[in-house]
C-alpha cells in the first residue's frame, strides 16, 4: 500500500486503529468459508464520518474496501479477494435507541445479534431472524447478507425487519434510505436493495429495525421416518394445513449416523428425522397448531412421534439438531456446507435428488434442512488431501445447484453468493437480470472499490 494512503488512513482513524501487521493481515484474510486472500491494511472504524473519509480516499486511489462484521460469512463474502482495506465495523457497536411503542430499534452495524436480543428481552420483545451465528455475527453483517434462521418459515429473514438504513456510498457521500414508519411506499425501495448486497453497494453505518413481541408459549415434537420422500411430503402437508410452525428442521440418515458416531445420542437409524415447534401467545393456540403438525406426521407414516411435555424434554428433543454441525465436521477431513432453497412442494424431490447425486459421485452428502421454508444444507463430506475427491466435490455442488434451479429453487437461501457461488449466477439469473445487476453496481460504485469480485457482478 502506498505510504501516502497509509498515512491518510492513520490520520482518519488514529494510528492505534490502523494495522498492516502480518498477523492481522492473516486474521483478516479469511471468513468462515474456505476462501483466503490477504488485505493490505485494516482499520477499526468508530463513526460514519470516518467511514465516509476512508471511502472518499479509497475511491480517489481506486483501492478496494471490504466492510467486515464478525467474519462468519460462509461464502467468502468477507474475504479481501483483491487486497485493499478491511473496514472492521465491530467498534460501531451501540444500540442507539429502542422504542417499544413504535416497535423500533436503531443500532450501529457492529452490534452483535444476541446483544440486541438481550436489550429487547426485558420488554418481552425480540428480533426474529435468529441466525445460528447470532452469538457472534453482527447486525451489519446480517443486513448485508440478509441473514435468516431456523424460524424463517414463520418470521421471515432480516429483510422483513429492516425499515431504514444510513449508508456510506463509494464516493464517501451519505445516503439515508427508508423511514421509521411501519409502512412506506415513498419512492424506490433502496433499503431492500442494500439488504443482501454483500457490501458491494455501500457501507451500512446505521440500521433501523422492526421488532416483535415475543411469543409466550411453545410446543415441540420430533418424528422419525423410514422413507425420505414421506418426510418431505409430511412437510408439504404441514405447510398447507393452515398453520405455520416456527421450526421445521430436518436431518437425514447420514446426519443420524454422524450423530451416533460422535455424540452419545443413540438415535434410531432411520431415513429421516423432523423436529417441529409451534409457538403463540397462549398454550391453547400453540397446541392447536401442534395438533395439525402431528396429524400431518401421522398421515405420512411417521414411525414414531415424541411430544415434549416440559421445557427439559423439549431441550432433549433439540439435542440432535443442536449437535449436528459439530458431528458433521468429524466425519472426514473436510466438509462443505451448501445452501439451496426450493419451493416447499419440491422438498421431497430435492431430498431424493441429493441422494442420487451422492451415489453418482460416491461421496456422502449428509443433509440438514429448514424445511418450513424449503431451505436445505447438503454437506459434502470429503478428504481435501485427495485430488480426486476434491474434483468430485465441485461436480456434486454443480449438480445440486442445477437440480435446485430445475425445481424452481435458488442457489442460496441464506449464505449468500460471495465468492463461492459467483460463477453460478447465470444458472439462476437470465442475461437481462445479470446486466441490470452489473449496471447498478457500476452506478453505485464506478471504480469497483466496494468488495470487488463478489456476487458475479463483473459481467
Ligand atoms: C456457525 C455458523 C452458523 C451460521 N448460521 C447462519 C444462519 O443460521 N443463517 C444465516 O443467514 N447465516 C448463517 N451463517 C453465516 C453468517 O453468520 C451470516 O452470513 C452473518 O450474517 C454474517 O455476519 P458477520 O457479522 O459475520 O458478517 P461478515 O462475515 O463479516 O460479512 C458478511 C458480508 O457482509 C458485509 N458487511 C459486513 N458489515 C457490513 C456493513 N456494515 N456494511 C456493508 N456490508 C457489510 C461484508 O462485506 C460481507 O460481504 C452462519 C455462519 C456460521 C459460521
Amino acid at each position: 500500500m502506498e505510504l501516502t494512503i497509509k498515512q491518510s488512513l492513520q490520520k482518519i482513524v488514529g494510528p492505534e486503529n490502523f494495522t498492516d501487521a502480518l498477523i492481522d493481515m492473516i486474521s483478516y484474510s479469511s471468513d468462515a468459508s474456505e476462501h483466503h486472500h490477504r488485505p493490505d491494511a485494516a482499520v477499526w472504524v468508530e463513526s460514519v464520518e470516518q467511514v465516509s473519509a476512508i471511502l472518499k480516499l479509497a475511491n480517489e486511489h481506486k483501492v478496494p474496501v471490504i466492510p467486515r462484521g464478525a467474519g462468519t460469512s460462509l461464502s467468502g463474502m468477507a474475504v479481501p479477494e483483491r487486497g485493499g482495506i478491511v473496514l472492521d465495523m465491530s467498534p460501531m457497536n451501540k444500540i442507539l435507541s429502542v422504542s417499544i411503542e413504535d416497535r423500533l430499534a436503531v443500532v450501529q452495524p457492529g452490534v452483535v445479534y444476541d446483544q440486541l436480543e438481550k436489550a429487547l428481552a426485558p420488554y418481552g420483545f425480540f428480533f426474529p431472524p435468529d441466525p445460528a451465528s447470532g452469538k457472534v455475527s453482527t447486525l451489519g453483517g446480517n443486513v448485508a447478507t440478509n441473514a435468516g434462521g431456523l424460524k424463517g418459515a414463520k418470521y421471515g429473514t432480516t429483510s422483513d425487519y429492516v425499515l431504514a438504513l444510513k449508508v456510506v456510498l463509494a464516493d464517501g457521500s451519505i445516503l439515508r434510505t427508508g423511514s421509521k414508519c411501519m409502512k412506506s411506499v415513498s419512492g424506490y425501495d433502496f433499503t431492500k436493495l442494500f439488504v443482501g448486497s454483500e457490501g458491494t453497494l455501500g457501507v451500512v453505518t446505521e440500521i433501523t429495525l422492526k421488532v416483535n413481541p415475543k411469543p409466550l408459549a411453545t410446543a415441540t415434537c420430533q418424528a422419525t421416518f423410514d422413507d425420505l420422500a414421506q418426510a418431505g411430503n409430511a412437510v408439504s402437508e404441514i405447510m398447507r394445513s393452515g398453520i405455520i410452525p416456527r421450526v421445521l428442521e430436518f436431518l437425514d440418515d447420514q446426519c443420524i449416523l454422524a450423530l451416533n458416531q460422535s455424540a452419545d445420542l443413540n438415535l434410531p437409524e432411520v431415513a429421516a428425522m423432523l423436529l417441529a415447534e409451534t409457538d403463540g401467545y397462549t398454550q391453547e393456540e400453540t397446541e392447536y397448531q401442534m395438533a395439525k403438525v402431528v396429524k400431518a406426521l401421522k398421515n405420512n407414516n411417521a414411525i414414531a412421534i415424541a411430544r415434549a411435555a416440559s421445557a427439559e424434554e423439549a431441550e432433549e428433543l433439540w439435542k440432535a439438531r443442536k449437535s449436528i454441525y459439530a458431528a458433521l465436521t468429524r466425519l472426514n477431513y473436510n466438509i462443505t456446507i451448501e445452501d439451496v432453497t426450493v419451493p416447499i412442494s419440491k422438498v421431497a424431490q430435492m431430498l431424493v435428488g441429493i441422494k442420487t447425486i451422492s451415489k453418482r459421485y460416491n461421496l456422502p452428502i449428509p443433509t440438514v434442512g429448514h424445511l418450513g421454508d424449503g431451505n436445505l444444507h447438503p454437506g459434502i463430506s470429503f478428504d481435501g488431501t485427495n485430488p480426486d475427491e476434491v474434483e468430485r466435490v465441485e461436480k456434486v455442488a454443480t449438480d445440486i445447484f442445477k437440480l435446485a434451479i430445475e425445481l424452481g429453487g435458488t442457489l442460496t437461501g441464506e449464505h449468500g453468493i460471495g465468492l463461492g457461488k459467483a460463477g453460478y449466477m447465470s444458472l439462476e439469473h437470465d442475461v437481462q437480470a445479470l446486466r441490470v445487476m452489473s449496471n447498478l453496481k457500476r452506478m453505485f460504485d464506478p471504480n469497483n472499490i466496494l468488495n470487488p469480485g463478489k456476487m458475479g457482478l463483473e459481467v
